[in-house]
């Protein structure tokens, strides 16, 4: 095992029951806490996504925010939120998907890259794969190419790298559950 999975795996936190009983939340706020885990992330990224020429990183909200955003900067390349609907202020596209009750929406806005770019899709944390399939469907109908999946925590029994291998093959996570 890399050491830096096995320090996530202490760092990580179980929160029993959140956002509902039966549910562990992953909870990955203690990572922010240590700096040094922080730029090693970062660092494990950037080694990884460095060569595939990337055009712009796509991250997911909310958590999908921080580390895209600090990948970007660190790849010296744009970032590309995709929010809740309603949160984005300009012209945007929109994405509908099931949830297990009900449906969610997912915006961009519609200068966020140009047809043809190379992105890569970050979220935090892989779950059923839900949100970052959508996120896909809807980056590849404006256009752009999908060339990798990061993420920091797969919860591998939800299936979710199944849902997204149709847009990209290349998926790379720091701690597998
Ligand atoms: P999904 O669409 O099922 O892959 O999950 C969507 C988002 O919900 C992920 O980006 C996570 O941020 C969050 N999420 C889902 N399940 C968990 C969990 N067990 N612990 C922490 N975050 C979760």
């Amino acid at each position: 095992m890399q050491i830096i999975e096995k320090t996530l795996r202490t760092v990580i936190r179980d929160v029993y029951d959140f956002p509902k009983k039966g549910i562990i939340f992953k909870d990955i706020t203690p990572i922010f806490k240590d700096a040094k885990l922080c730029e090693q992330i970062i660092d494990a990224f950037e080694q990884k996504f460095k060569d595939l020429d990337l055009d712009a990183i796509v991250g997911i909200e909310s958590r999908g925010l921080l580390f895209g955003f600090l990948l970007a900067n660190r790849l010296s390349i744009p970032f590309i939120p995709i929010r809740k609907e309603g949160k984005l202020p300009a012209e945007t596209y929109k994405q509908s998907y099931d949830l297990e009750y009900g449906q969610a929406t997912i915006e961009i806005h519609q200068d966020a890259f140009e047809p043809g770019a190379k992105i890569l899709m970050h979220d935090d944390l892989l779950a059923t794969g839900g949100t970052i399939a959508a996120a896909s469907k809807l980056i590849e109908k404006m256009g752009g190419q999908i060339m990798a999946f990061a993420f920091v925590v797969s919860l591998d029994f939800l299936q979710g790298k199944d849902s997204i291998r149709p847009y990209c093959d290349r998926i790379f996570t720091l701690v597998d559950y």
